[in-house]
């Protein structure tokens, strides 16, 4: 027996947990589906080599890519989704990111709404997220309607340092929106946030702050080790049965309305794999964008540092420079992000490059550590696909030599600022941590998976709220982005509800 519900919320992560939030004030009757647990709390949860090296909390899963060859990505299933494990970073796009932009690789294509049309959600969801910033030091900063609910994070006492050595270098430092409490994060343990699983509550992740305000409410549950293995659709091409596995049994639920916000990975795999007679290729795909267009990020961490000056930072990353976001690269092209990454240890040091111990330890006791980062461009054949009940993601990587500019351009700016050892190493595939953009949204059911309130242009009662609907990847992180839309299409969702 199925039993009949409003909403069905697929995905606990950032869009997901976000739209949960919005929804709940409904009086709908809501059921949240996540495949994972809630994270408990573990002494693996802040140790650096359980984590780095052992893959402690890393799925039990491989996926194929392009060539075949098989990896264990480091895509996180557990309520919270990504988020748990995430920077807490919350960042805008900046207003040109929402028009076309020239890239060395190729054109960033508009996006189908304004950076005004999204910026009173962004405002919302910097409120919902309590974040911490200034929207007045950064000179790429886009319109704020309001000022972040807290002043910065304060830098640690190497980080101030840091900061006026790259004034005198000439760039300009600016503080990372974040949302962490970190006296809170500190109790737990002396280590960084970035990349270390939150399991006391001390990030600001779609657990912490929109989860536990949906859940607060009667009308909305989290039923969790819940995999949806497929979307049954009725004669009227609506969705009416969510199938899903729950410690090997297998469920269903009839709602009235579906929200899939599994990441971008999974949610184009659910609706691929969900294909039946009528629709034979997929779920929501006459347009055959589904899993396509997928984007990451390039990405290189970068470690400057002197031999003779140490860092003493525990967590570092409350800095970014955005100098060469616009221009900088060759014609002036737009170059992308730099922002500063958890500090590095010794042991993650050794268990990324290879170094022998001693040598990683005495390196990363006296490194600055820094994400990189420049946009990938959307490409139809760069995409996610089934086979034989495998994963396979096939990322065509784009906009190479804008990153490797980039990476220069900022090694440059090290040296300068008195780091006269950079030691760089690329992100790849097996770090989709800024997966986006398979089921994209755009007015055109033709070239599009998703309209312009994310709703499936094939399906009328299916949205999607996760990182997949995202046209363009820009140069910044991408979680505040996700949770602004999530409020936008809550708030749609709401108001026809009400109608
Ligand atoms: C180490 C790390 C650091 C990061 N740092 C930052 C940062 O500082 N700032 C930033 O903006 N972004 C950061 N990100 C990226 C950010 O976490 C993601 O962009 C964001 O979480 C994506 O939100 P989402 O809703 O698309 O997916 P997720 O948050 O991943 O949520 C998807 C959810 O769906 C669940 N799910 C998947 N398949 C199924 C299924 N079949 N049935 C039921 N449930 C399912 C998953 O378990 C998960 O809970 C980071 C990511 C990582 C991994």
């Amino acid at each position: 027996m199925s039993e009949e519900v409003d909403i069905v919320i697929i995905g606990s992560g950032m869009g997901g947990a976000t739209i949960a939030a919005s929804l709940a004030d409904s009086g709908q009757r809501i059921v949240i589906l996540e495949r994972g647990d809630r994270l408990a709390d573990s002494k693996e949860a802040r140790d650096h080599v359980a984590i780095f090296q052992d893959g402690y909390f890393r799925p039990q899963e491989t996926w194929i890519d392009g060539e075949g060859n098989s990896f264990n990505p480091g895509n996180y299933y557990n309520v919270g989704g990504n988020t748990k494990f995430y920077g807490s970073v919350l960042l805008r796009y900046r207003e040109r990111d929402f028009e076309k932009v020239e890239h060395l690789g190729g054109t960033s294509p508009a996006w189908p709404i304004s950076y005004d049309d999204l910026e009173p959600w962004y405002q919302k969801a910097e409120e919902l997220f309590d974040v911490s910033g200034d929207e007045t030091q950064d000179p790429t900063e886009p319109r704020h309607s309001g000022k972040y609910p807290n002043t910065p994070i304060e830098d640690e006492h190497s980080i101030r340092e840091l900061r006026a050595r790259l004034k005198k270098a000439g760039v300009s430092p600016s503080s990372l929106p974040l949302s962490v409490d970190v006296k809170a994060w500190l109790e737990r343990g002396n280590t960084p946030w970035d990349a270390f699983p939150d399991t006391t509550g001390a990030k600001g992740d779609a657990e912490t702050i929109p989860l536990a305000k949906a859940l607060s409410r009667d009308n909305v549950s989290l039923e969790t080790n819940c995999c949806v293995d497929a979307l049954i659709t009725d004669d009227q091409g609506d969705i009416s049965e969510v199938r899903y596995t729950q410690k090997g049994t297998s469920k269903s639920l009839k709602p009235k309305l579906v929200v899939l916000a599994a990441g971008a990975i999974n949610s184009a795999v659910l609706l691929l794999q969900s294909a039946n007679e009528a629709y034979p290729n997929g779920l929501a795909n006459s347009s055959d964008m589904v899993g396509r267009n997928f984007m990451n990020h390039n990405c290189t961490a970068v470690l400057a540092l002197h031999p003779f000056r140490k860092n003493n930072s525990v967590y570092q990353k409350t800095l970014l420079f955005n100098d060469f976001y616009f221009s900088g690269g060759p014609e002036n092209m737009p170059l992308g992000n730099v922002q500063l990454l958890g500090k590095v240890s010794g042991s993650i040091l050794a268990a990324q490059s290879g170094l022998p111990s001693f040598m990683a330890n005495y390196a990363a006791n006296r490194s600055v550590d820094w994400y990189v980062m420049s946009e990938d461009l959307p490409d139809r054949d760069s995409r996610v696909t089934v086979e034989k009940g495998q994963i396979r993601l096939d990322w065509k990587r784009s906009n190479w030599a804008c990153h490797l500019a980039l990476v220069k351009r900022a090694k440059r700016v090290f040296r300068k600022s008195g780091f006269p050892l950079v030691l760089s190493r690329a992100f790849d595939r097996r770090t989709p941590s800024h997966q986006c953009g398979t089921l994209r949204f755009g007015a055109d059911p033709k070239d599009n998976v998703l309209d312009l309130y994310c709703r499936a242009h094939d399906h009328s009662n299916l949205y999607v709220v996760d990182a997949s609907f995202l046209p363009t990847s820009a140069a910044v992180n991408p979680a505040l982005t996700i949770a602004a839309q999530a409020l936008r299409v809550g708030d749609h969702i709401n108001q026809t509800l009400r109608a």
